[in-house]
């Protein structure tokens, strides 16, 4: 993809200050940086490359898809049911056996907004003259699209079991999301965040939206959480609610949470209950990428041969300039690490739980397509829809989202000096 000039600056930059990969040289030690912008220009793309590389290899595309199919066993997960409450309890007891013990949770209340009701004898609205090239988040939709919407109606999901499984509808009221960390060995008080969302809609098995992403960050979770594995600072494994009715769950977490930071409780106990957020790192909808729309309106059946990882940051975000080096640090930690699938870096991130984030800290999401142009002109005709069920997919479709975990974990491996000790 073309992308404007300061990006391209930045991917120099980057690339200038990278070292030439020696295997028998031991990681050099990288002086602490204050913050996130110090840390990304230190020249860290060499360092425990050997560490890295064997990090990776323990992400597998049968561990990963046993994790998404253990996702759809609750349906489609949607909040303010007995079936989300049961699928939080269930990603909890999996991160406590991948070593991730510290599990907390986050509780908010959730009350849905009343319906707009307009009355009977209001006068018509003006028609209002809209770009329909314009996409969510900045962008333009091109080429062939099709409708997207979300789902209602029970009786469009042709397994009944499934049907069943989904009928219970969401209750206004408490709602929880539970996370784990990572502690840092050397800076416990600076944390990434790393997250995707648990909560589902559409009457299928929401194994894409957001299985794939929920599990991706679950799996990072089990690999990091090694006991041979050290990180100089900390990692958050973050598993939201409430992304579906409007970010809710993320945006309790930064309400609760933010000013919490770097804040060291007890006081002398070099525990910090929030670490200082460096970045924060979102997947959502991480596996169909069968291109645009067929002119027919029919859909190419098969992954495209060059389907990507989609970086997205906001360009109108205040973090906007570090959330940019943060996509493309990612990018180049996807050429190097990544198995098939390469990436792309976007500016216009948008409707995800790294939303609330991105005035605050450099924040990035990473996703099967563009949300806005591609996504936004129904290149995922399964979103949020009866067929966004683990059978829809095939291994081509599952390997992207492996793809997309290998680029966060070697990216976030770096940023944070995870290195293995035998
Ligand atoms: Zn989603």
């Amino acid at each position: 993809m073309t992308r404007s000039f300061p990006a391209l600056a930045l991917l120099a930059a980057l690339a200038s200050c990278a070292q030439p990969a020696t295997t028998a040289q031991a990681p050099q030690p990288v002086p602490a940086p204050a913050t996130a912008a110090a840390n990304l220009a230190v020249p860290l793309l060499d360092t425990g490359t050997t560490d890295i590389h064997a990090m990776v290899g323990r992400l597998d595309l049968e561990h990963y898809k046993a994790t998404i199919k253990g996702l759809t066993q609750f349906g489609d997960r949607r909040q303010g049911t007995d079936r989300n409450r049961a699928a939080i309890d269930w990603i909890e007891a999996q991160l406590r056996s991948y070593g991730c013990t510290n599990t907390e949770r986050v509780t908010y209340d959730y009350q849905p907004p009343a319906p707009v009701q307009r009355p009977a004898n209001a006068a018509p609205r003006a028609p209002v003259a809209r770009d329909t090239t314009r996409a969510q988040g900045g962008g333009r939709l091109r080429g062939n699209r099709l409708r997207t919407g979300v789902n209602n109606d029970s009786l469009r999901q042709q397994d009944v079991a499934l049907r069943a499984r989904n009928a219970q509808p969401s209750a206004p009221g408490q709602r929880q999301e539970v996370f784990c960390t990572k502690v840092g060995s050397v800076h416990p008080e600076e944390m990434y965040i790393v997250g995707g969302h648990m909560d589902g809609i559409g009457w299928g098995e929401a194994a894409n939206d957001d299985g794939s992403g929920t599990a991706l960050v679950m799996e990072l979770a089990r690999v990091f959480s090694s006991p041979d594995v050290k990180t100089d600072r900390s990692i958050r494994f973050a598993l939201w609610n409430n992304e579906e009715t409007g970010l809710e769950g993320a945006r309790a977490y930064v309400t609760q949470r933010q000013a919490l930071q770097g804040i060291e409780s007890p006081k002398g106990s070099g525990r910090y209950p929030e670490p200082k957020w460096l970045g924060m790192v979102q997947h959502d909808m991480m596996m169909f990428d069968h291109g645009m729309p067929n002119a027919d309106g029919t859909m190419p059946k098969e992954q495209r041969a060059e389907a990507d990882v989609n970086i997205e940051f906001q360009a109108t975000s205040k973090m906007a300039a570090e959330a940019a080096k943060l996509a493309w640090f990612f990018s180049l930690s996807n050429e190097k690490y990544a198995t098939d699938y390469p990436a792309s870096v976007g500016q216009h991130m948008t409707n995800t739980d790294s939303s609330p984030f991105m005035d605050i800290v450099p924040a990035i999401s990473l996703r099967e397509n563009d949300r806005g142009s591609q996504i936004g002109a129904g290149w995922d005709p399964q979103w949020h829809q009866p067929t966004d069920m683990f059978s829809t997919y095939s291994d081509k479709d599952f390997r992207l989202g492996l793809n997309a975990a290998q680029t966060t974990l070697s990216a976030i491996a770096q940023l944070t000096n995870a290195t293995i000790k035998p």
